[in-house]
């Protein structure tokens, strides 16, 4: 049907012109190349932080690069490299910022090393939730300093996906007390990692290919991902013993796109919007797909491959907040940018949590039935 469309524009486009070869003149060389324009095809290579086929984060990659194609009628064509392919996981911003690639699907706190206030844009330690984080990207001005700090690198920032809340991450000892992380080798990344410096952790930043193998060799005592849907495909109950909640470092974590600003200007208007409309569909379509999902994986986890799902003590969370809040402070005491960032967050936290107290949360808790 596509390919019929299509052809049926390549006549149109060669009657059209013919009948300015038929009527003379000079304006028929512009007017062809006009016409021949619309139908010339843009690629676009898509790099990616996520393994091959990865199940809700490499799929979500594919799926967006895909629905941009199909809704511009094939004029956008992006091919995605999974992590590794054409750069490796954490060289996805520099690929795009130097128009390597004009697109990469990845997550914001990766690149902390450009600018620290990029952190607040994946997930805030003890922070915002999904709903929380896309209002204030949307209405609270989160958008406009998300592109201000990607900006000096050439890129423009959009969300494109949020995982919801995540789990506490898998560990092969029990944390009953703030000294049980004493010098645990943790895999964190973002702001989450700093928070667990700070109470004596040693944290690495490592991509999710070499998290299992450094988790089953020992390398690391603990990881965190994302939660039971992405690590059950993961495997890392083979890994680990044991499976902390809740998510206290990444409470709704945003997947970005990242465009190369040049590739992105280069598009006419429709195609901007294309992109636009497909990023905002692929962002309500991942939270949809990861809340559906995990449950059922949780259940698999703890039913067939007798995880041990464990609660973090509340005296835990309740240290690990005071140091995030110390964390934040800091980060952002030390940068301009964090700086006006982070009052823009936290800010609109507040007020958003004044509202949730009383909404969201209040029915929640009403509906609970233990
Ligand atoms: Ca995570």
């Amino acid at each position: 049907m596509r390919n019929l469309m299509v052809l049926g524009k390549l006549a149109f486009a060669g009657l059209f012109a013919l009948s300015l070869v038929a009527c003379g003149g000079s304006e028929k060389t512009e007017e062809t190349a006009k016409v021949d324009k619309k139908v010339e095809t843009i690629h676009w290579k898509m790099v990616t932080t996520w393994p091959k086929n990865f199940p809700g984060l490499g799929t979500a990659a594919e799926e967006l690069a895909k629905n941009i194609t199909k809704m511009s009628n094939g004029r956008l064509d992006i091919k995605v490299y999974a992590a590794g392919e054409l750069v490796p996981a954490l060289e996805v911003f520099d690929a795009v910022s130097r128009g390597t690639a004009e697109i990469g699907h990845s997550t914001a706190y990766y690149w902390k090393g450009k600018a620290p206030a990029v952190q607040f844009f994946s997930s805030v330690p003890f922070g915002m939730t999904a709903q929380e984080f896309n209002a204030w990207i949307e209405y609270g001005g989160g958008l406009k300093l998300w592109e201000e700090v990607y900006a000096p690198f050439n890129i423009i920032p959009m969300a494109v996906g949020n995982t919801g809340a995540q789990m506490g991450g898998w560990f092969n000892k029990e944390i009953n007390s703030l000294a049980d992380f004493q010098g645990l080798k943790v895999r964190m990344p973002g702001l989450g990692g700093e928070v667990l410096k700070k109470v004596g952790a040693v944290t690495v930043n490592l991509p999710g290919s070499e998290m299992f193998t450094a988790l089953q060799t020992g390398t690391i005592d603990a990881t965190e991902w994302v939660g039971p849907y992405n690590d059950l495909a993961f495997g890392l109950y083979k890994a680990a013993k044991y499976y902390y909640y809740p998510g206290w470092q990444e409470p709704g974590s945003a997947v970005e796109a990242l465009i190369n600003k040049d590739a992105f200007n280069a598009l006419p208007d429709d195609l901007q919007e294309v992109v636009r409309s497909a990023a905002q569909q692929a962002n309500l379509n991942m939270l949809s797909e990861f809340t559906a999902r995990n449950n059922a994986a949780l259940k698999t986890l703890v039913d067939e491959h007798h995880v041990i799902l464990k609660k973090f003590p509340k005296d835990l969370l309740e240290a690990l907040r005071v140091a995030s809040d110390e964390t934040q402070k800091e980060v952002a005491a030390n940068d301009p940018m964090s700086q006006k960032v982070y009052d823009s967050f936290t800010d609109f936290l507040t007020s958003v949590s004044e509202w949730h107290d009383i909404s969201e949360r209040a029915f929640i808790n009403a509906r609970a039935t233990d």
